[in-house]
């Protein structure tokens, strides 16, 4: 991608009204634009990240035997009135509208009743399960506060997924494989030092839900962490009685600051019993299916790198969630000699197929265009100027030095 070519630009303003550093840098940066508070648009470069995290979310769900799909974002109020979650005071989160004849809908917060209504049309015997989906969609939530850019949307994208199993047992096995799946994915994003599984209150059958919560300041939850069993406990559920039975004393453990990243929790028969999705078993009686809903914050957790992975020039972004892998900067390209030595980096870089945005601007200075790279957060910078000669000058976003290379050591450097 040449950046004279990209529409979104940097800028040093942000809009007024927006406190959160992560949605700041991001805007500045040019990777989104805010719309109206908890609402972002992700431009060419956001998109990228997105895209980025969703990949590695989706290879690590069809590890465990996930199948994607998309439900609707429209969801009728009968089925959410039949688990008695359609009236604000059970979900005060709701967005609602209506057909033009009258009749109530639901925007999509969350997806257990529609999916589950679903699962009745392909689940017939226990030979059906257990099946487990998972989809990308961007969620709506009328949340009443949304201070924290892209960390807490009103519309915002998240990764769910339903499992469908036969018995508790069965179940448990899933969700043990989840919780294992949940930790690859915060690792291979960068976050796995700083990402807790934590105890917090149980979904509607168990005594706790899962959260996976990640250390930030900018974080909204309260935590207390054990580091040697690298497990947290969600204040909402600290009690004597809790910490006994994890096996941790008050005194090992430390308080935080953390954004929950993801959260797991199983329903149980209670969702099947009250929607009436049954299954047929070996011995023909029927049974209620059991469901496990696990959810991660994809454009939260985007939220959450940026604030961890700064400093006061611009963004770090680790290299697995990067936009691209290489900043290319041409410096004094009206020099022809210069120009085409650039370009060629730029294609032979291309070629070999790493991702690559080259800075090809004409009308920038070379502060401008550094200043630039290191708002971008690239992991690493080229530069080739007139001063490199036969040279590139190869430096590491995340580092202060930067050295003097051959193009043979830049070329095999990125293979
Ligand atoms: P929170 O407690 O932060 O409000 P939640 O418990 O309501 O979140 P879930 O319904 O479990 O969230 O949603 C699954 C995941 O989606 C959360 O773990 C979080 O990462 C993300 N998420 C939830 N609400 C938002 C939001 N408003 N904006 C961005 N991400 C969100
Ligand atoms: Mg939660």
């Amino acid at each position: 991608m040449r950046y004279s070519q990209l529409f979104s630009k940097t800028s040093r303003d942000f809009p007024k009204d927006e406190v959160s550093s992560n949605a700041q840098l991001l805007i500045k940066a040019g990777y989104i634009y805010k719309e109206m508070a908890g609402a972002y648009a992700y431009l060419p470069l956001g998109l990228r990240v997105v895209e980025k995290i969703k990949q590695i979310v989706r290879e690590e769900m069809n590890n465990i035997g996930g199948q994607e799909i998309i439900m609707t974002a429209l969801q009728r109020k009968e089925l959410w009135e039949k688990t008695d979650r359609w009236d604000d005071e059970k979900v005060d989160v709701w967005f609602k509208s209506a057909l033009k004849n009258g009749t109530e809908v639901g925007f999509g917060w969350s997806h257990e009743e529609p999916i589950s209504e679903m699962m009745k049309n392909y689940i017939n015997s226990y030979k059906d399960l257990p099946i487990y989906v998972y989809q990308f969609q961007t969620k709506l939530r009328n949340e009443l506060r949304a201070k924290s850019g892209i960390m807490r949307g009103r519309e915002f994208v998240m990764k769910d997924m339903y499992s469908y199993s036969t018995t508790e047992e069965a179940h448990q096995k899933f969700y043990d494989a989840t919780i294992d799946a949940y930790l690859k994915v915060f690792e291979r994003v960068g976050l796995g030092d700083l990402t807790f599984l934590t105890f917090a209150s149980g979904g509607a059958f168990t005594q706790f839900s899962h959260e996976f919560q990640t250390i930030t300041e900018a974080g909204e939850d309260t935590v207390y962490l054990h580091r040697e069993k690298k497990l947290a406990i969600n204040e909402e559920v600290l009690t004597e009685e809790v910490m006994n039975q994890l096996g941790v004393k008050k005194d090992e453990l430390e308080q935080v600051k953390t954004a929950e990243v993801g959260n797991i929790f199983s329903f149980g028969p209670t969702k099947s019993n009250q929607l009436g999705l049954n299954y047929v078993d070996e011995d023909g009686s029927s049974k209620p299916v059991i469901l496990g809903s696990y959810g991660i914050g994809i454009t939260r957790l985007m939220g959450v790198l940026v604030e961890r992975f700064a400093d006061e020039k611009g963004i770090i972004w680790p290299e697995a969630v990067a936009p691209y892998k290489v900043h290319l900067i041409g410096l004094n390209l009206e020099d022809e000699n210069v120009k085409q030595k650039a370009e060629s980096v730029y294609q032979v870089l291309k070629k070999m197929n790493v991702e690559v945005l080259f800075d090809d601007r004409l009308d920038a200075s070379a502060g401008e265009k550094f200043a630039d790279a290191d708002l971008i957060g690239i992991p690493y910078r080229v530069v080739i100027s007139k001063r490199t000669a036969e040279k590139a000058e190869l430096k590491v976003r995340a580092e202060s030095k930067s050295k003097e290379v051959s193009l043979e050591e830049l070329f095999e450097a990125f293979k």
